[in-house]
């Protein structure tokens, strides 16, 4: 009885149940002594609120992209494992430097390197996934009541060297966190104020999105959209982590990544491109069975990822077989395709550079028909060539001339009445 009358006079006060929220920091946000400064606050708010707070923090400005610069002086080959070494140090640099901001401020606070939070990942350097977190240590400094700021993009693998997450890692530390240590929210602050329609640098009527799922999300961060690394989608998704991507620097609401966006019913969500890729061709190859296999299985033996297939009907027992791949791989992908050429009896092997992915993505398209009309009429009568096409079920990619490319996302942007 008496508990009881506490719980409704604590809840007509408005006080809140301590929740533990993980707060992940980008390069922009922590760049330089004021920048930290301002996250410090945002911290040592939300836990003066009654929250516990693990902040994850990514290198300052482009620490990341001087350190490699660095690595480059000296060696342009160097081991992969000194490369995790060097790049893990940037982190470190960040987190120590916030820990001391917030000290500054008179509140308890700890920070901790990945190792040190409990990070254990595969043992591929520069790439590696995170198998597990051993949460014993961040969960001590929490029941201490510390502020724990953690060190994002890193871990260690079975040999105990460290280990880095690839480019962008950091918010995939931040859902990690969050997911084995089942936090009420993850919240991505970045310099942009949430994810976007369109990037707003290209489409100046983009606007924010209010809520998105985790599939649109996940399309959009793989199609080329560059506000979250894929993986932190995937991982949120997996653990069904509630998470929101806002500002650093205004105080206005995000855009939240849920499993069901139930507000805006959106047809589209977002349209997005992707410069990095190449188109390789080969050209007149007698019409028989077993060709593409030959040729797919030998690109997948090398571990190439082929996105769009396209291959054309026979037309006098021969056909044309083309497709895209990251430009990464362009040279090798090349070379397979010469050495192969002389056995599936190709007539001619190319390859163009000048091109881009220009694609939509919506959950709504599943239910409703009629995307990829308006999608290509807008193309078509802006005039711009589609040289192919791909789709999944919440998303339609084409692939046009380079220069064409922000001239498509914007009149797509205009077809869906996306501003
Ligand atoms: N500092 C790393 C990078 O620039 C990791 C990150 O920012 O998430 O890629
Ligand atoms: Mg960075």
């Amino acid at each position: 009885m008496r508990w009881y009358i506490i719980m409704k006079i604590t809840k007509k006060l408005g006080v809140r149940q301590m929740s533990l929220i993980v707060q992940k920091f980008g390069g922009t946000s922590v760049k330089d002594a004021q920048r930290i400064f301002n996250v410090a606050k945002i911290i040592t708010d939300t836990y003066a609120q009654g929250n516990s707070v693990v902040a994850v923090v990514s290198a300052q400005g482009d620490t990341t992209d001087d350190l490699i610069a660095k690595a480059n002086e000296i060696n342009k080959s160097g081991s992969s494992r000194e490369m995790d070494v060097l790049l893990s140090s940037g982190e470190q640099i960040s987190m120590s430097l916030l820990a001391m901001a917030v000290e500054s401020m008179g509140f308890p606070v700890i920070s901790l390197t990945g190792w040190q939070a409990g990070f254990l990942t595969q043992s591929t350097h520069q790439n590696a996934r995170i198998k597990k977190i051993n949460t014993e240590r961040l969960q001590n400094e929490l029941d201490k009541r510390n502020i724990v700021i953690v060190a994002g993009f890193q871990g260690i693998n079975r040999y105990d060297d460290i280990t880095t997450l690839g480019r962008g890692g950091s918010d995939t530390s931040a859902v990690a966190i969050a997911a084995a240590m089942k936090a009420d929210l993850c919240q991505i602050y970045t310099d942009v104020d949430g994810v976007y329609t369109a990037d707003p640098r290209i489409v100046p009527t983009a606007r924010k999105l209010d809520e998105i799922t985790y599939d649109e999300m996940l399309e959009l961060a793989s199609l080329g959209a560059n506000v979250l690394h894929n993986r932190s989608v995937e991982m949120a998704k997996k653990y069904n982590v509630k998470m929101e991507v806002l500002s650093s620097l205004t105080k206005a609401p995000g855009t939240e990544i849920k499993e069901v966006a139930k507000v805006e019913k959106m047809l589209i969500k977002g349209v997005a491109r992707d410069n990095d890729v190449t188109r390789l061709s080969i050209i007149g190859v007698p019409d028989y069975p077993g060709i593409a296999f030959k040729v797919f299985s030998t690109l997948a033996s090398e571990k190439i990822n082929v996105d769009i297939i396209l291959q054309s009907i026979g037309r006098n027992g021969r056909k044309d077989i083309s497709f895209t791949v990251c430009r990464a791989h362009k040279g090798q992908a090349m070379r397979i395709l010469e050495d192969i050429k002389e056995s599936v009896g190709a007539e001619e092997i190319t390859c163009d550079d000048n091109v881009s992915k220009v694609s939509v993505v919506g959950a709504g398209m599943q239910s409703n028909p009629g995307v990829a009309a308006t999608m290509f009429q807008a193309l078509g009568d802006a005039n711009i060539n589609i040289s192919m096409i791909s789709t999944s079920e919440i998303k339609i990619s084409v692939l046009i001339h380079l220069d064409d490319s922000e001239r498509a996302m914007r009149v797509i942007h205009d077809a869906f009445e996306l501003h």
